[in-house]
């Protein structure tokens, strides 16, 4: 129990390490988002003071309460990442979560709505929002399902610039497969095909690519994700 700390401390490293050998894009290297939806806030706060500063939850009342508890300590240097699916009703509550920094599961233009309108909650803040696309077309997985729905999403992100930032695109590989791997390339590749051509229609630069598990994330450093969102590998 005692060499819990050091457990996650070295998880994380290993990550570390495969990020320096595979992970580099044009720009920069990969960011791990450490997936702490699995665990109490203690175990948060040791990959924290190992120096791990970047967390994904994906419920908002979790992801508020680990914030709060956060804020309450001084960990202010953390950033938080919502990964999950967002309900309307929750955007009021999520945009008030201290050091929320990222957005990665704008699914639909009705929560890109209402992110509009509650942009106030920010208090000033700004907000980085990432698209989810449906690459693998799994029914249970969210995400915008055809380009032209994507593309009247970035048009009112886009024409409403303020506290939200688009950042990029985030999508999840297929589970039910018996080749993980080979669907795993083939979802990170069409996502880095709609990042292109998004970047040539609306006349972006270097947009991110949030996309990489516990079981595909070296695929997906492999073909320059910006974002690899972790969570198994590290506290399980
Ligand atoms: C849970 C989750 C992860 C982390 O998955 P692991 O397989 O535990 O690494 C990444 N992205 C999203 C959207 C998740 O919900």
């Amino acid at each position: 129990m005692s060499d819990r700390p050091s457990e996650i401390t070295s998880r994380i490293n290993e990550i570390q390490k495969t990020i320096l050998k595979l992970g580099q894009d044009q720009l920069d290297f990969a960011q791990l988002i450490a997936v702490s939806k699995y665990s109490p806030v203690e175990e948060i706060v040791m990959a924290y003071e190992s120096g791990q500063l970047d967390f994904g939850e994906n419920r908002v009342p979790e992801l508020k309460e680990k914030a709060l508890y956060f804020l309450a300590h001084q960990y202010d240097q953390v950033r938080w990442h919502f990964i999950g699916h967002l309900q309307t009703n929750k955007v009021k509550d999520l945009l008030r979560v201290p050091n929320l920094y990222a957005i990665h599961s704008i699914d639909s233009i009705k929560l890109i709505e209402e992110l509009l309108k509650r942009e106030s909650e920010l208090d000033g803040k700004k907000c980085k929002i990432l698209l989810q696309y449906n690459t693998s077309k799994e029914d249970e997985k969210s995400g915008f399902e055809s380009l032209e729905e994507l593309h009247s999403a970035i048009e009112l992100l886009s024409t409403n610039k303020g506290a939200f930032d688009f950042h990029g695109l985030m999508t999840m590989g297929s589970i039910r497969t018996n080749d993980v791997e080979k669907e795993a390339r083939r979802c990170f590749k069409e996502l880095i095909e709609v990042k292109k051509s998004i970047e040539e229609k609306f006349q972006f630069s270097h947009l991110k690519l949030s996309m990489g598990m516990s079981g595909d994330y070296e695929i997906a450093l492999a073909l320059g994700s910006n974002y690899i969102r972790i969570g198994t590998m590290i506290f399980k």
